[in-house]
């Protein structure tokens, strides 16, 4: 099996995050099992929460039209290859994570000559081979069957809420106005992050 997404998606995916990168074909394998299991956010609204800041997560937003913006994009800063994908209308959802050592000698190759490449000791050899090896490494990605390369298990949470209507609030301090559920409260003033954060270091 290799990645059902189109080529030109595939090549506009690329396009739109700057530079082919092994994150960013691990974020166009999840996005695929998101449109396998549950459709494109067009289609039928899903929600998608992402363990990393990594490059994937462009491939995330732009293949299966969950965004940062429209709030079905959700970053938990965990700093894990894992992400949960949700359909909304039942709350049914999967979380994937990468398998550690997925990509097997191969990957552990690369990273050594890596390593040799920062510190500048890669000779001329190596070079060809590492570039070799990355574009090996960049095929098995793209082709590598979605549960060799993902742990595919039930979400840990249920789905996250949605984006509710808020109500703006003014920051006794600097004036300006804060979402509610951003707002901050010290000495019976209400107050926006920034201001509460400063006031607490003053304390
Ligand atoms: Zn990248
Ligand atoms: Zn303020």
């Amino acid at each position: 099996m290799t990645c059902t997404i189109d080529s030109k998606k595939i090549d506009d995916c690329i396009e739109f995050h700057g530079h082919v990168c092994p994150g960013l074909s691990i974020g166009i394998r999840a996005a695929e099992y998101c449109l396998q299991a549950f459709g494109h956010n067009s289609d039928e609204p899903v929600c998608a929460v992402c363990e990393t800041d990594m490059c994937g997560v462009d491939a995330i937003q732009f293949l299966t039209g969950c965004t940062f913006g429209k709030g079905n994009l959700m970053h938990r800063d965990w700093g894990k290859t894992a992400f949960t994908f949700y359909r909304q209308r039942d709350g049914k959802g999967a979380r994937l994570t990468m398998i550690p050592g997925a990509l097997g000698k191969t990957h552990e190759r690369a990273a050594e000559l890596m390593k040799k490449s920062v510190d500048g000791s890669l000779t001329a050899e190596e070079k060809t081979e590492l570039a070799g090896l990355r574009v090996a490494q960049q095929t098995k990605l793209m082709e590598m069957p979605l549960e060799e390369l993902f742990e595919i298990n039930e979400p840990q949470t249920p789905m996250p809420r949605g984006a509710r209507i808020l109500e703006t609030l003014t920051c006794a301090e600097c004036g300006e106005g804060v979402m509610e559920s951003r707002s901050r409260r010290m000495g019976g003033q209400t107050l926006c992050i920034p201001c509460f954060e400063g006031m607490d270091q003053k304390r």
